[in-house]
């Protein structure tokens, strides 16, 4: 049966995106049927909501939605689409696999870590207090109830998909009590998977062995800013931001979304690299449990990658984004 997703289009690159990654869903036969709706920047500027209504209800109807980057405009009090949307609907694990791709030459090899990042509190809370005209305060937010289900997901996975390790990423030595009950929290949890390695690291340090030695990491949970800024150096090593999908998963409902911007420099180029987005589409057919449809779409991408000729610019080629997508559908078994 047609299981009916929300798709958000998006700004800057997102639109040309997204049209890609339908077409080769489309292509892929896979049983899907589309409620497409225009979000992000462009979309106040005509209707003035920056997420119309009709495109929540849908999401709230079918639980599922792959969306492309939405630009926030800066500057006009809005808050982050993003942050709302993941608060909103409670998507409190994001979870972003990064894994080297031997067609993609970057000094590393063998790449292959997944970080769940918590998506609803820390510094993302977005409190700014202005104590005087010369000093802000930000507040953290790190409660038990968020870190322990995004801690747990964390090693549950590592269990499910025969990993080997999780770290645990703080800087508890600064941040002791936050960050302290975030790491204590992972110790208590970790007794309880006592087959899986584990070990914590400092942010800093992190940082540092990512680039040193990344092949030492498997599976990493971390709170919300860490996983932001953890992310985006995991995607350096594997060969830039577009390749690296996301899932946002809650109780109820799931989200999927490549993990760079909107990438505004780029838009209308028709030079944007669909595979983060498509990578994320992957993550969700194998969400619904099409397997068939994931695993033939990610194989014809391999042997694009691999082949090297039909490359966009961002991975070293001259091919635009639809002579990417071509040469993916031709791929697909
Ligand atoms: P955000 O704050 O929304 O994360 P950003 O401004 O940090 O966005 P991106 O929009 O992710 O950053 O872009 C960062 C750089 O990476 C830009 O130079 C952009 O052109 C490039 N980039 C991002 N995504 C892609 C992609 N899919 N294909 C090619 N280049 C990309």
């Amino acid at each position: 049966m047609e299981k009916t997703i929300t798709v958000f289009r998006g700004d800057g690159i997102g639109p040309e995106i997204t049209a890609c990654v339908l077409e080769i869903l489309r292509a892929a036969g896979a049983g899907l049927a589309y409620e497409i709706f225009d979000v992000g920047e462009a979309e106040w500027q005509r209707n003035g909501a920056l997420i119309p209504e009709a495109a929540y209800q849908s999401f709230e109807k079918n639980r599922i939605l792959l969306k492309s980057p939405i630009t926030t405009p800066i500057g006009k009090g809005f808050r982050s689409l993003n942050v709302t949307l993941r608060n909103k609907y409670d998507l409190y694990a994001n979870i972003r696999p990064a894994r080297s791709n031997t067609a993609v030459k970057t000094p590393f090899h063998d790449i292959d870590m997944v970080i769940f990042r918590e998506n609803t509190e820390d510094l993302y809370v977005g409190i700014e207090e202005q104590i005087d005209e010369n000093t802000v305060h930000a507040t953290k937010v790190i409660t038990r109830k968020a870190s322990e289900r995004i801690i747990r997901d964390a090693f549950q996975y590592a269990r499910t998909h025969g990993r080997k390790k999780v770290t645990c990423v703080h800087k508890a030595n600064i941040l002791k009590m936050s960050d302290g009950l975030f790491l204590s929290i992972f110790q208590d949890i970790a007794r309880e998977y006592p087959e899986l390695e584990t070990n914590d690291k400092i942010i800093d340090n992190t940082c540092m062995q990512m680039v040193m030695n990344p092949n030492q990491f498997d599976v990493l949970v971390m709170p919300n800013l860490y996983g932001d800024l953890i992310s985006d150096l995991a995607s350096g090593l594997i060969g830039g931001l577009g390749l690296l999908p996301s899932s946002n998963l809650g109780t109820g409902y799931a989200m999927f979304e490549a993990v760079h911007g909107s990438a505004p420099d780029i838009a209308g180029k028709h030079i944007a690299n669909p595979t983060a987005l498509l990578w994320s589409a992957c993550m969700m057919l194998e969400y619904l449990k099409d397997f068939d449809s994931a695993s033939r779409i990610r194989s014809a991408v391999d042997q694009v990658l691999a082949e090297g000729h039909v490359l966009t610019p961002d991975l070293g080629g001259h091919a635009t984004t639809e002579e990417y997508r071509d040469a993916i559908i031709r791929r697909l078994g």
